[in-house]
């Protein structure tokens, strides 16, 4: 398929899941079900029930498996993004849709069966183990600080560590386990819940959209057998790389969405609500607050289709995914910030999603990689590049 047919071909999957979003899914914002640790089960079922009955489940991974190309999916995601609760309904969100690509990069055929079928129906959800506890000295920002070991026991491989902030890990059925075997990083598929597997606690966080939270999780002596290897022992770091470029982008997309509805619901306070004779958005110091966020969107919109074109060209994109994670995420906390202010006392209240989006953007700017990883892998780069130059 053409570049120009597949991305007119995501405009309206987008057109689609936009409606969809609007009009089932935000009415959900305001559902009791959904607590401090997400939706719960039975309503993320149910929002997917619908968006299966709507034909938007799963709209990035077309009805003969193929993925929309990332220019593309930047499109559809952004319109799931629209509510916080929108990647959840479609089946668009983290760790999921980052689970869902890696296995369909990486999982043998009797694995993609097993795992990945169940998500791409959207009726499992998964969790990616990898980071560790602080408090255990545990792989964090530096991944090579892995503590959790995988050593062989005949043909099986018996695990055994710690994880944390691991999300969705409460009520996922599929799992990917990052640990250290004598071949080095490597990564292992596990059907969840699993009594070698426990939850020691959930979390509580400032961000709330994702189902089931981020848990510390305790592995004691999990046994899994040689055919739940994923890929190659050894090329667990690799394969988090294969990941992690795509997965920090698609979350730029799915926020750049809310960022949209933010500035949507302080735009349409601005120009109802008065403050000294005239509407807010005509004293300057409102209507600076909102083209500076116009402005942004523009970028970040930019930012996410040029790194989307690099990963569409076949390139890793490792630089471009850490360059566009920094400035999008940094970009669109700006962005609620301002929306908060211009609405007043109601924007840190919990009567609009403004609020929720402005927290699950400050935890943006640390998952996947805090801005200062990134920023310290872009100079390395630069020096790199300089000491080339000199050289040559
Ligand atoms: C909401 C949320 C969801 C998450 N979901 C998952 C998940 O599903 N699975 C999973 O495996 N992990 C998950 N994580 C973990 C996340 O990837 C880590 O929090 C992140 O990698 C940082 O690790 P850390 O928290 O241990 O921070 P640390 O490694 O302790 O780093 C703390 C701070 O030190 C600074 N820093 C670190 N290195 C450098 C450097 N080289 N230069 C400059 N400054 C530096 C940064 O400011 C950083 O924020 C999640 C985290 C959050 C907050």
């Amino acid at each position: 398929m053409s570049h120009e047919s597949n991305l007119e071909q995501a405009r309206a999957i987008a057109a689609k899941v936009e409606c969809f979003v609007r009009q089932e899914i935000i009415p959900y914002e305001r559902d009791e079900r959904w607590g401090s640790h997400g939706p719960s089960g039975d309503m993320v079922q149910e929002m997917r029930d619908r968006a299966r009955s709507a034909g938007v489940l799963t709209p990035h991974i077309l009805g003969d498996g193929r993925h929309l190309t990332h220019r593309a999916t930047a499109l559809v995601l952004q319109a799931a993004g629209l509510s916080p609760l929108g990647p959840v309904a479609v089946n668009v969100s983290a760790p999921d849709e980052g689970n869902m690509f890696l296995l369909g990069r990486i999982a043998t055929p009797g694995q993609k069966d097993r795992f990945l079928q169940p998500l791409v129906e959207g009726r499992a959800r998964s969790a990616f183990f990898m980071t560790e506890p602080a408090a255990d000295d545990g792989a964090g920002s530096d991944p090579s600080m892995l503590k959790t070991l995988a050593r062989q026991d005949g043909e099986d491989w018996i695990i055994n560590g710690r994880k944390a902030f691991i999300t969705g890990a409460d009520g996922a059925r599929v799992g990917i386990v990052m640990a250290m075997s004598d071949q080095g990083a490597t990564m292992f598929l596990v059907d969840l819940p699993n009594p070698a597997i426990r939850i020691e606690r959930v979390l509580d966080t400032i961000d709330g959209s994702m189902p089931g939270g981020h848990a510390i999780v305790a592995i004691d002596d999990l046994r899994v057998p040689p055919g739940q290897i994923l890929g190659t022992p050894g090329e667990g770091f690799k394969y988090a790389q294969v990941r992690l470029a795509p997965a920090r982008l698609t979350h730029c997309m799915r926020w750049l969405g809310a960022c949209r509805r933010a500035q949507e619901i302080a735009i349409a306070y601005a120009v109802r609500r008065e403050a000294f004779g005239k509407l807010l958005i005509d004293h300057e110091g409102v209507g600076f607050m909102l083209a500076d966020n116009k402005i942004e969107l523009q970028q970040a919109q930019l930012m996410i289709d040029w790194c989307a074109g690099v990963l569409d060209s076949g390139a890793p994109g490792t630089l471009e995914s850490s360059m566009t994670k920094v400035s999008v995420s940094e970009a669109l906390f700006r962005i609620a910030d301002r929306c908060i202010q211009v609405m007043g006392g109601t924007g840190v209240t919990r009567d609009t999603v403004v609020e929720l989006i402005f927290r699950e953007l400050r935890a943006f700017r640390i998952y996947d990689g805090p801005s200062e990883v990134h920023r310290w892998s872009l100079a390395k780069s630069i020096k790199r590049d300089a000491l080339n130059r000199t050289q040559s």
